[in-house]
């Protein structure tokens, strides 16, 4: 059996030579976050991870949580004590204001320490999760009295939140939204309808539940620009601060899922009882917008799960393979007895492709991080806005592909395992079956990859775009002039892929316009061109600074040629795939709409 440790070595050297954690710990109000600090949150995280919430996730998917007579959800067993303890050690407010109890820190540190949660029990994270967001949307855009009354209590913890857009008719299209919200006539609202699929929407956590929630007034506009953002506690909460009066929003069912089976998504009905009292958030209709600011980092934040399931699929399948033995080794010693199935070169494929995975997508979301902690905390305008741009065109990568490749990483984890892989006993089948939730929450990879093509690549030409392609290139020329086969090797990929990468730009920003159902056909396939290429661009940074300090006879040398191999594998073997998405960005969308619906 495998157990979690965090690859604190790794973390440490994304965080440090590719994240630029020096320049972010010197942003104003993250001078806290000096290396010694950061080393040893990371430390503490790890030791969470691994004695608290990794043993809790084979049990938390075999007992799953259970709805109960009169809307109460059981979680199971161990994880409320998991939950307080998170929160009594301060887990719950990394990143939050330090004026409502958070500790400030920067997301670059947080995200290392989500992605230990994530790779640990990814259905325990969840609520703190959706928390997370929900604490974000009033802090940005709630009134002081929303603030004072809900913020100190779910930065502590003392209360969770959650996001509740989904309902049976509104899922990718929240202009379908239904959910009334009628004026009092004393500041409040009163909320009617059915919200579907609320992750942690009850459970027996914490003594309230604040929940966000998507609604539309009686004289708002159709669609998208008539919808607004309400809290709805699940108990009200009295001037002094106490609970008062149970709310009108009960739990009616829980889903039966394929995967993260110990995270209750709840059905929530809202006013069946006279209506659910309501306290708007900003200003009317404008709550798709405010949904979106905490959509931007839950979909960040669904991307880490992708590298936290990826990393841990991997040490569980690394430790699988060095345990079986099956079959002789082909090409090393005659005569030699069977072998462990690490020695067999398609295992040591499908490790290194997982490997190599992994390391990408980490050092990918890092880098979007800390471009995160700049467009917030950059004194300099220019720097921020620069860093804003580029985080937007990163996060549906980050979501879209880091998820899409968590599955492909996961699934080789159970291939790694034989048939035990399919036998629920060893573990591996687990992260497939929980990976599977993380390319459809938050927007499906469909709606990321509209996401990409259109705001974030047709809406300013391809300027963004055609940057990060131009940034890419500077490190493939790096990567050429030195004097290494290996690192050459990798600079010759990583050109051609950042030249696949602007073909498709070149392709994509006149299609969208002028043939969007073409353009919309090959979007996925853009997304996935794009990840390939931020990945092989992070890997060739990785192998760069490695090769540096191997020649400067500092580090540890072990890990560093690994780096560079773990690079040139990903150049090898990964990148080329660059080339293949361009030619179906390009050429696959006409072909993909040749047939009439009729037809299938
Ligand atoms: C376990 C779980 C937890 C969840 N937690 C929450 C939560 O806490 N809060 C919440 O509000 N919601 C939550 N959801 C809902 C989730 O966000 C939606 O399921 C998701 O956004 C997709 O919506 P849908 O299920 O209605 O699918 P649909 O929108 O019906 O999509 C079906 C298919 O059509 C595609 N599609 C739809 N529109 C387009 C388009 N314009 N272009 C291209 N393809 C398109 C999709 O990509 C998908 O493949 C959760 C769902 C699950 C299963």
């Amino acid at each position: 059996m495998s157990t979690y440790h965090a690859p604190l070595a790794d973390m440490q050297f994304v965080m440090n030579e590719l994240a630029g954690l020096s320049q972010v710990s010197k942003l104003p109000g993250f001078e806290d976050a000096t290396p010694d600090t950061v080393s040893a949150i990371l430390d503490e995280a790890s030791k969470f991870a691994t004695n608290v919430l990794d043993p809790l996730n084979v049990t938390g998917d075999r007992e799953g949580a259970v709805w109960q007579e009169g809307g109460r959800v059981k979680t199971p067993k161990g994880f409320k004590e998991a939950y307080e303890q998170y929160c009594a050690n301060g887990w719950n407010g990394l990143t939050k204001s330090t004026e409502f109890g958070g500790q400030g820190l920067p997301q670059l540190v947080a995200c290392a320490v989500e992605e230990m949660w994530h790779s640990s029990n990814l259905a325990f994270d969840l609520c703190p999760l959706l928390t997370q967001g929900a604490i974000e949307a009033i802090e940005l855009r709630g009134s002081q009295a929303l603030k004072d009354t809900f913020l100190p209590k779910m930065v502590a913890g003392t209360w969770t939140g959650t996001m509740n857009l989904t309902e049976p008719q509104a899922g990718s299209d929240l202009a379908a939204v239904r959910t009334r919200a009628v004026p009092q006539g004393d500041g409040t609202y009163k909320l009617y309808g059915q919200k579907i699929f609320i992750t942690f929407g009850e459970h027996d956590y914490t003594e309230n539940i604040v929940h966000l929630v998507l609604a539309r007034t009686p004289d708002a506009p159709e669609g998208v620009k008539g919808i607004s953002l309400f809290v709805v506690p699940k108990f009200l909460v009295d001037a002094d601060g106490s609970l008062g009066a149970r709310n009108d929003v009960h739990c009616v069912s829980i889903e039966h899922k394929l995967g993260i089976h110990a995270s209750p998504t709840a059905v929530l009905a809202y006013g069946d009882r006279g209506g659910a009292v309501g306290y708007l958030v900003g200003e009317e209709n404008r709550g798709l917008e405010y949904m979106f600011i905490m959509m931007n980092l839950a979909r960040f934040s669904v991307g880490l799960e992708g590298v936290g399931i990826s990393e841990r699929a991997y040490q569980r399948a690394v430790a699988y393979a060095r345990e079986r033995v099956q079959g002789r080794a082909v090409g090393l010693e005659k005569g030699a007895k069977t072998a462990p199935i690490i020695e067999h070169p398609d295992i040591r494929r499908m490790l290194m492709t997982m490997r190599a995975y992994t390391e990408a997508t980490r050092a990918v979301a890092y880098v979007t991080a800390a471009a995160l902690d700049n467009a917030h905390r950059n004194p300099d305008d220019a720097a921020r806005a620069k860093a804003q741009s580029f985080a937007d065109f990163m996060i549906p990568i980050v979501k879209g592909w880091s998820t899409e490749v968590g599955q492909d990483v996961a699934s080789l984890g159970v291939q790694v395992h034989g048939g035990m892989g399919f036998i629920e006993e060893t573990g591996a089948a687990q992260h497939l079956r929980d990976a599977r939730i993380t390319t459809i929450y938050e927007g499906t990879t469909g709606i990321q990859a509209n996401d990409l093509i259109g705001r974030k690549t047709a809406r300013d030409s391809g300027a963004v775009a055609n940057a990060v392609a131009g940034e890419i290139e500077k490190v493939a020329a790096h990567l050429a002039a030195r004097g290494d086969s290996a690192l050459q090797a990798i600079g010759v990929q990583l050109a051609a892929a950042a030249a696949d990468a602007r073909a498709a730009v070149e392709w994509m920003v006149p299609a969208y316009g002028q043939r969007p159902r073409v353009a919309h056909a090959g979007a996925v396939a853009y997304l996935k061109l794009w990840g390939l290429a931020v990945g092989g661009w992070q890997m060739g940074r990785a192998a760069l600074v490695a090769a540096e300090r191997l020649a400067a006879g500092e580090g540890d040398a072990q890990f560093l040629h690994a780096k560079i191999a773990t690079a040139r594998y990903y150049a090898d073997a990964l990148l080329p795939q660059a080339g293949a998405f361009a030619h179906t960005v390009i050429h696959g969308g006409d072909s993909a709409l040749a047939l009439a619906a009729e037809a299938f």
